[in-house]
């Protein structure tokens, strides 16, 4: 096997900088003073706030090690499947950073604001006509949070429409924020198995939906990386009984510009700018939840809106059905700009081909890694597709252990454990802007591992054996953590 990207290299260790401050060490040098000397009131000096003294590089050394500390896309593979870590390309970073919109001030009043107010009114319209829907609001500030402002309009709705119903069907290959999105909401969750090829049924739903559900919550495609090939038909069922189709659309990097969710019979859908449209993520945020309506939800969207009027733009207020606001002013203003700027660099035909090459990658990992590893489904994937650690039973060697072990060769981790309906599961996503000679080396790396859990399965064990720390005791870190040094 090749050279892998393993880390091997040197990995500093660094003291906090309380510990490496020595008295009288400066990073700065005034010009020399020109004034006379005088003393500061001593009631004024105080002890000041314990900094440490240190030098120029005491501190570029500090930070900079912290900074290799961390493992990120700029740095290699991150293929943790659901969370579409992509390259995002730095242009987009500095589109955002551009001062006329970095430095504009929400409440600055609307006339001189009319840059940023167009972007998000054509933003809007863009993400509408990506995923084929009527009307977008770009307030809510990520995924989850999308699919509570989703629900409100489904409540609002329904409510307007002589009652809002209490139930919504979730299918048990759901992403956790659904139910708790929709329990938030004051919607108890009717769990919906998925069939033996990994997808709804029409013939389960038929079987839950009834006048008192308000709908269902369908990802597509799905988090076993399985488009929902019924949806349509699951959507008919729906609104037969006067429910609506909520679809979690943090999986659009496999059907940008391909997939119409609209034609599918989706009434309301979050996207995850932070996953599809070039924000980089991780840490917290900050993210952005798009929610796409259609036109009968449509007055019930989060104010303010952006509308257009001769030619200018506007916040209006006037829309009477709305749920309200979800967020502190407009949502956060920087990600729609790395968004606008990504989706008008791509352009229609490069977000196709981002999903077909994402699409692509995901298939070549699954064809070269099954026998190798349990594919629990085995059928055409979208842009993940989802092991298990079944084939290494024998060897009593775990998911867990093998993805540890993945950092020795010098990948992120994948997702593990989920989704619940794969026991074991190892969850690839490669993202589209993987190479080739990038994915042959991770497919390399997973088969020499599969390799050592037969021969060396105590190597497994002790994984990771070249990273700064060894394996965590994860219990303990969570319930006694240690947070300095
Ligand atoms: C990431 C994700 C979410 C939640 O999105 P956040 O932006 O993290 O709140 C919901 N559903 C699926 C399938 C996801 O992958």
């Amino acid at each position: 096997m090749k050279e892998t990207a393993g880390t091997t290299g040197l990995i500093f260790n660094e003291p906090l900088l309380w510990e490496k401050g020595k008295t009288g060490r400066t990073a700065f040098s005034l010009p020399r003073r020109d004034v006379k000397e005088h003393p500061i009131d001593k009631n004024l000096k105080g002890d000041g706030p314990g900094f440490p003294d240190l030098s120029e590089v005491d501190i570029v050394r500090h930070y900079i090690r912290l900074s290799q500390w961390n493992f990120s896309v700029d740095s290699g593979m991150y293929p943790l499947g659901s969370c579409t870590m992509k390259y995002n390309p730095k242009t987009n970073e500095r589109q955002s950073a551009l001062p006329g919109f970095a430095m504009a001030h929400p409440l600055l009043p609307q006339p001189l604001s009319q840059g940023v107010l167009k972007l998000m009114f054509e933003l809007e319209q863009y993400l509408t006509e990506i995923t084929g829907m009527d009307a977008t609001t770009l307030q809510p500030a990520a995924g989850a949070h999308g699919e509570l402002t989703g629900m409100l309009i489904v409540y609002a709705y329904l409510k307007s429409k002589g009652n809002p119903r209490t139930k919504i069907l979730v299918p048990d290959t759901a992403h956790g924020t659904n139910p708790a999105s929709a329990s938030l909401c004051g919607y108890r969750s009717i769990p919906l198995k998925s069939n033996e090829r990994g997808v709804i049924s029409p013939q389960a739903v038929d079987d839950l939906m009834d006048e008192d559900t308000a709908g269902i919550m369908v990802t597509n495609p799905n988090t076993l990386g399985l488009f929902e090939e019924n949806i349509k038909a699951v959507a008919d069922i729906v609104h037969a009984k006067g429910g609506l189709v909520y679809c979690d659309g943090a999986n659009m990097n496999a059907v940008m510009g391909i997939v119409n969710m609209s034609d599918l019979g989706v009434d309301v859908l979050h996207l995850n700018l932070h996953k599809t449209f070039s924000t980089p993520h991780g840490g917290g945020g900050p993210g952005s939840g798009p929610v796409c309506v259609r036109k009968n939800l449509e007055p019930f969207l989060p104010v303010p809106r952006v509308i257009s009027k001769k030619g200018k733009y506007e916040l209006s207020e006037d829309f009477p059905d709305s749920i309200g606001k979800v967020h502190a002013f407009y949502g956060n203003i920087g990600v729609m700009i790395r968004a606008y700027s990504y989706i008008r660099n791509m352009g229609p035909d490069g977000l196709k081909k981002a999903s077909q090459l994402a699409v692509l990658n995901a298939a070549y990992i699954k064809d070269n890694l099954k026998g190798t590893f349990h594919l629990p489904y085995d059928r055409p994937c979208m842009h993940e597709c989802v092991f298990s650690d079944k084939l290494q039973e024998p060897y009593r060697v775990t998911t867990l252990d093998m993805v540890k072990r993945l950092m020795d060769y010098g990948f992120h981790p994948p997702t593990i454990y989920f989704p619940l309906v794969v026991p074991g599961a190892i969850m690839i996503e490669p993202t589209e802007t993987e190479s080739k000679e990038d994915i042959d080396l991770f497919v390399e790396s997973m088969k020499a591992i599969a390799r050592e859990a037969q021969e060396n399965p105590e190597l497994l064990h002790a994984a990771p054996q070249k990273t700064k720390r060894r394996r965590l005791d994860e219990t303990s870190a969570a319930r006694k953590p240690r947070l300095s040094g």
